[in-house]
């Protein structure tokens, strides 16, 4: 027995299990990935509008920075030193985009759920949160102090008698939800869930909509914007380290939330801010994103051709999205399929537990608006061969 052995050990189990998690050694060239000598399309990204392998679009940001400009680090927080000018000029274009008062952002969207969510929510407070919300939001709800249920994915009528039954007793209530999923690619009602938030008095609304920003919507804004309630949302928070191909996250917000924040979220506070050159890039992407509408019709049309192909081949699929599981349910099943597919030059990787529920082990592919349809017929070829 050593001090470490609880941990050996533990890797031990999950080896068994086939859960054991390495970091792969992966080499990156643009769309493409190369690991063991082994070229492959990269279906594992969630760069889904293929901007962070578009060097023309890198080209043209760093045609305009300087060494003068160019500043890769904050070198303070917000709240001291660190507050530049690209931070509120980003923050105001994210207001203006969404229409609303303000807007604030942080280092990551793991910053943003685990520090926004123990900022507003105390013991005082129920959270009603979907079964198969993104850990961050686990952690900030833990944080929280916050009394908590899960309610079944996307279970309206669930959701409902929650509402009815237990949130009378608590000064406020939150439901907290993702706009799309991202492991099983599904989207949430959110039409449903702001009629239910209007029909109940005292409840915010929280919406995750990180698999969804520039993605969905006419002007890449996300599921509320396509949905029409972006209004309705107390809590929209984007994240920009996926189809925005930066790093950060962001909520929209009025003004006496983002105060409040800017004096409570810990997460906000605490930390140097992202490096200026960073947001930089962030706003160059926002301002080009809502004329993307090309990148996420392309997108929108390689899912719909992988989904009936799915359909024909009478695997079932949930997704509504460009995120596409495909579950084996046992972990080495998924591993064993995964490892196929990429040696016929697709690089998928499989989710396991405790990433997803045990005996749901899949392997996901995550489509990117730079994929050719050339590309989804091979891919298409190598899905109908047998595992
Ligand atoms: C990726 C993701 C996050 C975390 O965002 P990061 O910027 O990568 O920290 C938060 N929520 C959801 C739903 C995500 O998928």
């Amino acid at each position: 027995m050593n001090t470490y052995s609880f941990m050996s050990e533990e890797l031990a189990r999950l080896e068994a299990k086939g859960n054991l998690r390495v970091l792969p050694q992966t080499v990156h060239e643009g769309r493409y990935i190369t690991m063991d000598g082994r070229r492959m399309l990269n279906l594992s990204s969630n760069d889904y509008l293929g901007l962070a392998a578009d060097i023309a679009l890198r080209s043209e940001f760093l045609a305009c920075i300087t060494p003068e400009t160019f500043l890769p680090s904050a070198s303070s927080s917000r709240l001291l030193t660190g507050n530049f000018p690209v931070f509120e000029q980003l923050e105001q274009e994210l207001a203006r985009l969404y229409g609303t008062e303000a807007a604030l952002t942080f280092g990551s969207g793991y910053h943003a759920n685990s520090g926004i969510l123990p900022a507003v929510a105390d013991s005082h407070t129920l959270i009603l949160a979907d079964k198969l919300v993104h850990a961050s939001l686990i952690d900030g709800i833990r944080l929280s102090g916050a009394d908590c249920i899960r309610f079944k994915h996307n279970d309206m009528n669930q959701l409902e008698r929650l509402l009815q039954q237990r949130s009378t007793t608590y000064r406020r209530t939150l439901i907290v939800t993702e706009s799309l999923f991202s492991m099983d690619g599904d989207e949430a009602p959110l039409q449903e869930l702001v009629e239910l938030k209007h029909r109940y008095p005292g409840i915010l609304l929280y919406v995750d909509e990180a698999h969804a920003f520039g993605v969905r919507g006419k002007q890449g804004l996300g599921c509320a914007e396509e949905a029409g309630c972006l209004p309705d949302i107390d809590f929209l928070v984007g994240t920009f380290g996926k189809a925005a191909a930066s790093a950060g996250a962001f909520v929209v917000c009025n003004h006496t939330v983002r105060n409040y924040l800017v004096n409570r979220m810990r997460p906000f506070i605490f930390t140097t801010a992202l490096p200026p050159v960073v947001a930089a890039w962030t706003l160059f992407v926002l301002c080009r994103l809502p004329d993307m509408t090309l990148r996420r019709n392309h997108l929108a049309a390689l899912f719909a051709t992988l989904r009936q192909a799915l359909a024909d081949m009478r695997q079932s699929c949930p997704s509504t999205s460009h995120i596409i599981p495909i579950i084996e349910g046992d972990s080495r099943d998924a591993t064993r399929r995964a490892r196929l597919l990429q040696r016929q030059g697709f690089y998928v990787l499989p989710v396991r537990p405790p990433t997803v529920p045990e005996g749901t082990s899949r392997i996901r592919i995550s489509l990117t608006a730079d994929m050719t349809m050339e590309e989804m017929a091979q891919l298409l070829d190598a899905l109908s061969t047998p595992a």
